[in-house]
């Protein structure tokens, strides 16, 4: 007879770690150890933690000192605050498993969702999650009982006993999405029990006869007997060596032995040990007289306690009481048909059903928790994998929150599929990073352009946050020279990749390959529809002496100093400021040259239009002289209207030169003499407007006849335009010079 021992059976983690701390406070400290009720379910141990001095109470009543130790099902709410009123220390050996449970159902209690935990309402772990609730929580046995719920909530929260076959919690879960709006499920299944269920279901496949280990009152252990059942497979539970039977093993080729999470290894070496023994010896005959010490022998059961191993009897007519009597017939119709479909459930729930998570590979997954320092994501998988908080940003964290929020669905790579504990642990960070590179790739491969954040100014550059760490050089950030680098931390930038080497985790990028891309792109589309007349929109971009140059569009064009105004413009800077939004008419367009010019006046009433309806031969006005000429002075007499005091008509006597009489900037009263609109031209008198001597101006007269050319264009008037464009060309020779 071969005999196999499944693969995780025993001790868990969580009843170690009670049993330890009992042990070590019972070696340290002399105040008195009380457990209330027995630290594990497992008699046998208790029995020899009770030899070492562990007290089993049943209340805190009567208890005024010493020191309570919190068994590893957890206390409820009640407990805690009884304590602390008496003043009473406490070990707290609650597993971890199970305070996450507590913390769960408290959590969202206090956020106001229904808690619904799929459990056994007796058992110690399912009073103390819905003490932590203030006994508001639901507790529920299956999906049937669900169904019977009456109520209908806005926000659900779906937990389950650690103990728990995950088919029923996801059985419970889909009828409760009928019952509320919001959902949210934690699957708080103990990875121990789950591992032991599954090791315990694979083996019970394999055997004729499995041995199920444990206490009685130890739920894992009735879970796990139940499920080695449902495979067809004859089983016996027991809690110790002493219950086994020699006549379970007549015929019987290959046992299988399994343990519940509260089985100290002793008590299953003992069980192998003594079937062992057995194995050696010829399996007496059903009918000979050698079986009755045997049966008598290994008799001695303690009485089942629990419903649940009464349900086991009923399911499969093989109750644990009989284990020395022939077991139950199995192969009734019915049950067969029972026992087959509880075997394919079981087998689909824990196998078929359960993503395989692989190493190295990105999934998707939903944050289900969140922890200080870790969170858990729900990936599909047996159990929820951990983000450790280091591996959830590049960045530095200080709070989970910071980056995630309960509900999100996040990408994560699988860094191992499973730790001890049968959870996968995941990177978000490094599926960023995976996924980032790609990105880059890809971008690069096509020349796409990406966004990235400004994290900080770094030495020759900016750092931006593309996944990775981006360069982009400072010569690269705009198309012009940039003087203050920190205005782009925070900012998102539009960028391209230039430089990418994986293998020196560097990347390049530059923001101006796209602005200059944009910018030729413009003017290409500038030229084909630059036409004579058009009024465009530009941006002052650069000021001259001889006029300003303004981008219309990727194409800069010349609005010289004479054509911004009407009016006299001294200079173009008095007008105009670099960055200084205009619109202006386009005056002449050569593309063979590239060359544009531009008109700001234009665009504004021409004063010469009305100048002979607003100014009366005969009328006196205000003018200012501009400049002086050798022939006479310039006088403005609103911005764009000048007319000219010809030097005969400055005063009633000779003047030799007009600055004898008049000073440019100087504020003087004129006479208008004439008004040419078409030819823009206006003459004007000094003399007239102050009251003229007659004689001596009929001497004037007289000289004029004798006086020289420019004179005489003086008396006809002069055209302002011609003389204005000798002003300009004086001036570009100037500039030339300059
Ligand atoms: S079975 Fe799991 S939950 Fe229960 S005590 Fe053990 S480790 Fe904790």
């Amino acid at each position: 007879m071969e005999i196999i021992t499944a693969k995780n059976s025993g001790f868990c983690k969580g009843v170690r770690r009670a049993v330890n701390k009992a042990l070590k406070a019972l070696e340290q400290e002399d105040k008195g150890l009380y457990s209330l009720g027995p630290l594990v379910h497992n008699p046998q141990v208790v029995e020899w933690l009770a030899g070492k001095g562990l007290n089993k109470i049943k209340s805190l009543e009567g208890i005024n000192k010493g020191i309570i130790i919190i068994r590893s099902h957890g206390e409820g709410l009640e407990t805690f605050r009884k304590i602390e009123e008496k003043g009473l220390d406490f070990i707290d050996a609650t597993c971890q498993r199970v305070k996450r449970l507590q913390e769960l159902a408290r959590g969202y209690y206090q956020n106001g969702y229904r808690v619904v935990i799929v459990g056994d309402r007796d058992h110690p772990e399912i009073k103390g999650v819905v003490s932590w609730t203030e006994g508001s929580a639901l507790v529920i046995g299956g999906a049937s009982e669900a169904e019977r719920l009456a109520v209908h909530e806005e926000s659900m929260v779906l937990l389950s006993q650690t103990t728990l076959p995950e088919e029923k919690l996801r059985s419970v879960e889909e009828v409760l999405k009928t019952k509320t709006n919001k959902l949210v499920t934690h699957n708080t299944i103990c990875p121990a029990t789950r591992l032991r269920q599954q090791a315990a279901v694979a083996l019970a496949k394999k055997v004729d006869v499995m041995i199920v280990i444990g206490g009685y009152n130890s739920s894992n252990t009735q879970k796990l007997a139940q499920l080695c059942r449902q495979t067809g497979t004859l089983t016996y539970h027991i809690e110790q060596a002493d219950e086994l039977c020699l006549r379970w093993f007549d015929n019987i080729n290959r046992v299988g032995v399994t343990a519940g999470a509260s089985t100290p290894d002793w008590i299953i070496e003992e069980v192998v040990r003594t079937m062992e023994e057995w194995n050696d010896k010829k399996i007496p005959d059903s009918d000979s007289e050698e079986e009755k010490p045997l049966q008598e022998d290994s008799s001695p059961l303690k009485e089942p306690e629990g419903t649940a191993q009464e349900q086991d009897a009923q399911l499969t007519g093989v109750s644990d009481k009989e284990t020395c009597t022939e077991p139950k017939e199995l192969n009734q119709e019915s049950e067969d048909e029972n026992i087959e479909q509880e075997r394919e459930n079981v087998e689909v729930q824990l196998t078929e059903n359960i993503v395989n998570l692989r190493k190295g590979e990105i999934i998707k997954g939903k944050v289900v928790e969140i922890r200080q320092d870790e969170v858990l994501v729900d990936v599909g998988g047996k159990s929820e994998g951990i983000i450790p908080l280091p591996e959830l940003s590049r960045r530095r964290v200080e709070n989970p929150r910071e980056v995630v929020e309960i509900g999100d669905e996040i990408e994560v790579f699988v860094i191992r599929p499973e730790n001890e504990d049968g959870n996968p642990i995941l990177s978000k960070r490094r599926a960023e990073r995976k996924q980032a590179w790609e990105r880059l790739e890809n971008a690069f491969e096509k020349q796409e352009e990406i966004s990235a954040e400004v994290v900080e100014v770094v030495k020759g550059g900016l750092l931006v946050d593309v996944g990775v760490n981006g360069f982009v050089p400072a010569s690269l950030v705009e198309r012009g020279y940039v003087e203050d680098l920190e205005a782009y931390v925070g900012k998102n930038l539009r960028l391209k990749v230039i430089e990418l080497d994986r293998n020196k985790n560097k990347v390049v990028l530059s923001r101006k390959a796209i602005l200059d891309e944009e910018y030729e792109n413009k003017k290409r589309e500038t030229w084909d529809n630059l036409e004579e007349g058009q009024v465009v929109n530009g941006v002052v971009r650069r000021i001259t002496d001889f006029g300003a140059f303004v981008d219309i569009g990727g194409v800069d064009g010349l609005l010289h100093v004479s054509e911004i105004s009407w009016g006299r413009v001294d200079h173009p800077r008095s007008v105009l400021k670099v960055g200084q939004g205009i619109d202006v008419k386009v005056l002449g367009v050569n593309k063979e040259e590239g060359k544009v010019s531009l008109g700001l006046k234009q665009l504004q009433p021409n004063p010469w239009e009305t100048a002979s309806e607003k100014y009366k031969v005969g009328e006196i006005v205000e003018g200012k002289v501009l400049r002086i000429a050798p022939f006479g002075a310039f006088v403005e007499v609103e911005p764009g209207i000048e007319g000219l005091v010809h030097i005969s008509q400055l005063a009633d006597y000779h003047v030799a030169k007009p600055e004898d009489v008049v000073s440019v900037g100087e504020v003087i009263p004129v006479k208008i003499l004439s008004v040419d609109d078409k030819a823009q031209r206006m003459s004007l008198s000094l003399r007239e407007a102050r009251g003229k001597n007659t004689g001596e101006q009929d001497e004037k007269d007289k000289e004029k006849e004798t006086q020289p050319e420019d004179n005489k264009a003086a008396e006809t008037g002069v055209k302002l335009g011609d003389l204005f464009s000798e002003l300009f060309e004086e001036n570009k020779v100037q500039e030339n010079k300059d």
